[in-house]
Formats: structure tokens, C-alpha cells, sequence
């Protein structure tokens, strides 16, 4: 049976609203959507100092770092998509082949109708409302779920929502994996997942059962590979600075570095060195350094700190949920840092000898959500990105390619299904319609049975008229 069809919950009761509301029509004109856009808009920059001290109160964010990664990047993204909507949700016309003449050919982006967003903790205001940018942007209704890992920012993104729509539109439903279970027992028409590789896999099953259309946003070792080529004193920093950002909670950071044995022991010195310049003696006293999210990732991060040897950092303070930003040398591939994503603020670095056996370690592994390359020469660079699968990837940099609006942002295999962030999430939260209109005044009568056409003719009819 359905279960939109049995016993009224608060999921199916709220859905119901929204699929009311959707079946009015009033998503559908572009002006609509503006508006909509515009409100979130407004609403974002109102709570910008509320935002802001959620993220410090759920994971120590800095300010600086909150704002360009959670509230700057999110109005980036509204600004983006204001400026292009137009444009994305016009009927685009496409070329006709001749045998459909008098026809022509169009592509017409409809909106999904009800969708659910489903957040992680990580970046708990930017994964929720990038996503939620799309969804309107494409004429949908929107259930938004943010992790109860991140409460502040949560009740923060809820006020902000309440704030800008009517919930039969775009409605906040928080909780844990109840609140998940109890929405995904709906029909949704299409469902953006932002997590692990586990609850994605519940997703997924869920989603097969209405056989809903989903993204997977997920995430794996995100592998960084350093060459003897490669200018140290920029990898270094740049490394430190996509590793050590939130402390080491973001799904693209580079999870582990692989040096080539001629500079890992240099480039492993030079890390430790940034990392002072970065956040000085005492990382802990840093107003520039943050938190690990609970105590449960923390005594998963702790018992980390035992592979390999620690080359800088080290130190913890359970308390605080402070695990210094730590380097650990000469780590084996068998070590228990090597074996699932790390998620937090320890970089192990491993050495490598020749590419191909760099390349064959990371072939080995899941396809990971990011991949790194820090080389002067161009054909290491292609190499390593023509040989080695990943959702998105940087030569001599970390993390920037998210910071594109024109680059699609997603995984590949393990670390996620489908892409998002401008047009790619307007694309993403629409369907892609085919639609054919012909005209009545000629209509060629060979294509109906009796066929005469003999199939010598019609080889060449289709071959040049096709
Ligand atoms: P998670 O999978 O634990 O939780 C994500 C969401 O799932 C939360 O809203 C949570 O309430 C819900 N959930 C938890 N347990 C559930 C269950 N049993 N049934 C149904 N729902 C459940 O993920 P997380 O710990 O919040 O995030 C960390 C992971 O997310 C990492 O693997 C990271 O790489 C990945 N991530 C990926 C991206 C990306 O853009 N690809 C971004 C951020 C994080």
C-alpha cells in the first residue's frame, strides 16, 4: 500500500499540504520563484550574526571561514541563480531532423513537484539551503531536514525558512533518523541527500521503493598526491588550509597526502611549519581553529592519532572537543587512519616511488568524492586525471573546484550520484521534458501501414532525411 494512503503522520500530513499547493500552479511562474529567491535572500542577510554564532556554538567556526563557506557562499549562490533564472527556465528549442518535419523540437525544464532535502552536519547551513537555491529555482516545494548534529544552526536555518515561506512551500522538519524514516515512508518526487555512505544507502532504498529520482551527495578518502616536481612551499599551504578548515570536517578535504619519497620528509616539514604560521604555537587558543562536532566523532578522530607517527600536533582535549591539527608520517596503507574517511583534523602522508604504483594504490580504492594533484609537470597532472576516477578534481590546489557555480559539484560511484550548484541544480531539481509540436497541414502518408516503402528506399530516406 502507499503510505501516503494510510494513517496521517506529520510527514504525510505536511506533504499533503505541499502537493496541494503545488498542484495550485503558483511555483510555476519564474516571477514566483524570483520572489521566492528574493525572501531567502533577505532572510539570510536578517540572521546573518544569528547564522553566525550558530556555526561557532555547533562546530567553533571563525567567523570569517563561517561566512565564506556557510552565509557568502549561500548569497553567491542566490545571486547567481537570480541573475540566470530567466534564461535556465525558458523552453529551449533544439534542431529537428527532417523526418519529423513540419515539427519543432523543444526541451522544456518542469519543476519535480515535491522534494526533500536532506542535510549532513558538516556545513549545516550551506548544504541545506545551496539545495534548497535549485529546488525553487525550478519551480518545486521543498521539505528541508537539517542534522541534529548541528541544533543552533539548525533552529537557525528554521527561523530563517519560517521566516521567508509559507510552509505548504518550503517547510523545516527537524530531528534524527526517526524524523528521516518517517518522511522517506512518503512519496517524494525527487530526494537530495547530503551524508554518509550508510544512511545513502538507506536513501537509496527508500527511494527505490516509489522509484524516486535522488542525488547522492556523499563522500570517501579524497586522496592528494604531491610529486617531486611540485612546488612545496604553495602545496603546503594550500593543502594545510583544505585539510584544516573546519577542522578537517569537509567532504572534499584532502584526506590523505601521498609524497613522492624524494620530498615527502620536506614537504611533511613545511605542513608543520604553515600550520604555526596558520594558528601559531597553541592551535587551541586560536580564534581561527574549530571544534570537533560531538564527543562520539571525537573519540573516533582520538583513537586515529595511534597510526604512523605524529610529525606535528598530536594533542587532544576531550573536554573542549579539541583535537590539534596533526600530521602523521610515515603511515602504511594497512593503518586504521587509511581504512575510512577521516572527517577531522589528522592528515597522514604516505610516500609513494614511482606514479604508477601512486596510481594503482588509489585505482585500488573507492572512487573518491575529490582528487588532488600538486605537480609542475603537465603530463603527471594529465596522467593522474585521466588514469584516477573522482567526482571533482584540482591540480596544484584543494577544494576550489566547489567554489565555481559553473562547475557541476558531486561524487562518482561510492562517493555520490548527481551534481548541483548552478544551473547544474536548477538542472538537477528539474525534469527535462522532450516536447515535439507539429504542425497538421502536411502529414506524410508513407509512415503509416500499409507500409510501401520498399526497405531499400527506406534505408535511404532515414539516412538522409535522418
Ligand atoms: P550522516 O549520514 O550521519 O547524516 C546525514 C543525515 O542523515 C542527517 O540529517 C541525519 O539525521 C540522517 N540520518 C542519520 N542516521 C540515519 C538513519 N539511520 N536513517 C535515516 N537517516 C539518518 O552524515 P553526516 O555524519 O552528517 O555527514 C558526514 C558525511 O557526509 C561524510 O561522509 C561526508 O563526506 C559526507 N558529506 C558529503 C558532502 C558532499 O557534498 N558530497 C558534503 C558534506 C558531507
Amino acid at each position: 500500500m502507499d503510505a501516503s494512503t494510510s494513517s496521517p503522520t506529520p510527514a504525510s500530513t505536511l506533504l499533503q499540504s505541499q502537493r496541494a499547493f503545488f498542484a495550485g500552479g503558483a511555483t510555476r511562474p519564474v516571477a514566483f520563484r524570483r520572489q521566492a529567491l528574493q525572501r531567502l535572500r533577505a532572510a539570510v542577510v536578517a540572521h546573518e550574526a544569528d547564522l553566525l554564532a550558530a556555526l561557532r556554538a555547533d562546530l567553533g567556526r571563525p567567523e570569517a571561514e563561517a561566512y565564506a563557506s556557510e552565509v557568502g557562499f549561500v548569497l553567491g549562490e542566490l545571486d547567481f541563480t537570480l541573475r540566470r533564472l530567466d534564461g535556465w527556465a525558458r523552453p529551449r528549442r533544439e534542431r529537428t531532423p527532417m523526418l519529423l518535419f513540419p515539427a519543432t523540437s523543444w526541451i522544456h525544464p518542469e519543476p519535480y513537484g515535491c522534494t526533500l532535502v536532506i542535510g549532513p552536519w558538516n556545513y549545516p547551513m550551506q548544504l541545506l539551503l545551496v539545495p534548497l537555491v535549485g529546488a525553487l529555482a525550478a519551480g518545486n516545494c521543498v521539505v528541508l531536514k537539517p542534522s541534529e548534529l548541528a541544533p543552533h544552526t539548525a533552529e537557525a536555518v528554521a527561523r530563517i525558512v519560517a521566516q521567508a515561506f509559507d510552509p505548504a512551500h518550503v517547510a523545516v522538519v527537524q530531528g534524527g533518523a526517526e524524523a528521516v524514516t518517517d518522511l522517506l515512508a512518503q512519496r517524494f518526487d525527487y530526494i537530495f541527500y547530503t551524508g554518509g555512505p550508510r544512511v545513502g544507502r538507506i536513501v537509496m532504498g527508500a527511494a527505490a521503493r516509489f522509484l524516486t529520482p535522488l542525488t547522492l551527495e556523499l563522500g570517501g578518502k579524497s586522496p592528494c598526491i604531491v610529486d617531486a616536481s611540485a612546488d612545496l612551499g604553495v602545496a603546503a599551504r594550500r593543502i594545510a588550509w583544505g585539510k584544516f578548515m573546519n577542522a578537517g570536517q569537509t567532504c572534499v578535504a584532502p584526506d590523505y597526502v601521498l609524497a613522492h619519497q624524494s620530498i615527502r620528509a620536506e614537504l611533511v616539514r613545511r605542513i608543520g611549519e604553515v600550520l604555526r604560521g596558520f594558528y601559531g604555537e597553541d592551535p587551541k587558543r586560536s580564534p581561527d581553529y574549530g571544534r570537533i562536532v560531538d564527543a562520539h566523532h571525537f573519540d573516533r578522530l582520538a583513537a586515529l592519532l595511534h597510526s604512523g607517527r605524529v610529525a606535528c600536533g598530536g594533542t587532544t582535549d576531550r573536554e573542549t572537543r579539541y583535537i590539534a591539527p596533526t600530521v602523521l608520517d610515515d603511515v602504511q596503507w594497512d593503518d586504521a587512519v587509511m581504512q575510512d574517511e577521516i572527517f577531522g583534523p589528522i592528515l597522514p602522508v604516505l610516500e609513494y616511488e614511482t606514479l604508477d604504483e601512486a596510481i594503482a594504490q588509489v585505482r585500488a580504492r573507492p572512487k573518491p568524492l575529490a582528487l588532488y594533484v600538486f605537480s609542475a609537470e603537465r603530463a603527471a597532472q594529465d596522467r593522474v586525471l585521466a588514469e584516477l576516477p573522482s567526482g571533482g578534481a584540482c591540480v596544484n590546489d584543494t577544494v576550489t573546484h566547489l567554489a565555481n557555480p559553473r562547475l557541476p559539484f558531486g561524487g562518482v560511484g561510492d562517493s555520490g550520484l548527481g551534481g548541483y550548484h548552478g544551473r547544474h541544480s536548477f538542472e538537477t531539481f528539474s525534469h527535462l521534458r522532450a516536447v515535439v509540436r507539429s504542425g497538421t497541414w502536411f502529414d506524410l502518408a508513407a509512415k503509416y501501414p500499409p507500409y510501401r516503402l520498399p526497405l531499400s528506399v527506406l534505408r535511404k530516406v532515414m539516412a538522409w532525411l535522418g
